[in-house]
């Protein structure tokens, strides 16, 4: 029943604070449609990434994880005219649907998106490196690699958000046999010993259930 009232508030705040959008909603309709897990960020979790975009000043984005686009719509909308989204994914099906959603929303000349598993298509980057915020949102036991790369394509004062970090408090079962839980956990303390990164992270409770997100600034 806490879940059914986190649903409850995250649809008060949406409907008070992130406009009603047609295109967002056809995206999530198209997704279904498609037989896509909804694994999306929520609303307001996508107005908290177009937020860091506007915060950040942000012009290069980099997001690993795509599913339909939803929250590469969000970060792409956020940027300023001259600014692009680069967004992996490895699902060649998940791909197709995120192109359509890309086109359904306009956005086809800010965003590019590349198909296959991203430690095959990230060392493709180096030459449009640095992105000013990275977005990791893909497969969680791949985290320590993203984080690494993310290091790579870089600069001081790039933003880097993980999601997911929290797992329905999985997070803190230093045992778990789940390599998702063991992919966060590595991937937050690479964080922790790494000097070139000052962060946080924050558990959330919301229509996505509970979970949560680090967010590390690249200092040096
Ligand atoms: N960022 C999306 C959003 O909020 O709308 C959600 C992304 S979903 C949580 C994770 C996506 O990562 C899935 O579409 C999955 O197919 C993709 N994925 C899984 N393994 C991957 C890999 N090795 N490389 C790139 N993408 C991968």
């Amino acid at each position: 029943e806490d879940s059914q009232k986190w649903a409850e508030v995250d649809s008060y705040l949406v409907s008070h604070l992130v406009d009603d959008d047609p295109v967002l909603q056809q995206v999530l309709n198209n997704n279904h449609q498609a037989g896509l897990p909804a694994h999306d960020v929520a609303p307001n979790q996508g107005k908290l990434l177009a937020l860091f975009v506007q915060i950040t000043g942000a012009q290069k984005v980099l997001e690993i994880g795509t599913l339909g686009a939803y929250s590469t719509i969000w970060l792409a909308r956020a940027l300023p005219v001259s600014g692009k989204v680069v967004t992996l994914e490895a699902d060649p099906h998940h791909a197709r649907v995120a192109q359509t959603n890309i086109d359904l929303a306009g956005l086809q000349d800010k965003i590019t998106l590349h198909t296959g598993p991203a430690s095959e298509t990230l060392p493709m980057l180096t030459a449009e490196a640095p992105f000013d915020l990275i977005f990791i949102d893909a497969d969680k036991p791949s985290n320590p690699l993203y984080l690494e790369w993310a290091l790579k394509l870089s600069k001081p004062g790039t933003l880097i958000i993980g999601d997911n970090v929290v797992r329905d408090g999985a997070v803190v079962d230093a045992h778990s046999d789940d390599a998702r839980v063991q992919g966060v956990r590595r991937f937050i303390e690479m964080i922790e010993y790494e000097p070139r990164l000052s962060a946080t992270a924050l558990q959330t409770v919301g229509s996505k259930g509970w979970d949560g997100f680090v967010l590390a600034r690249v200092i040096s």
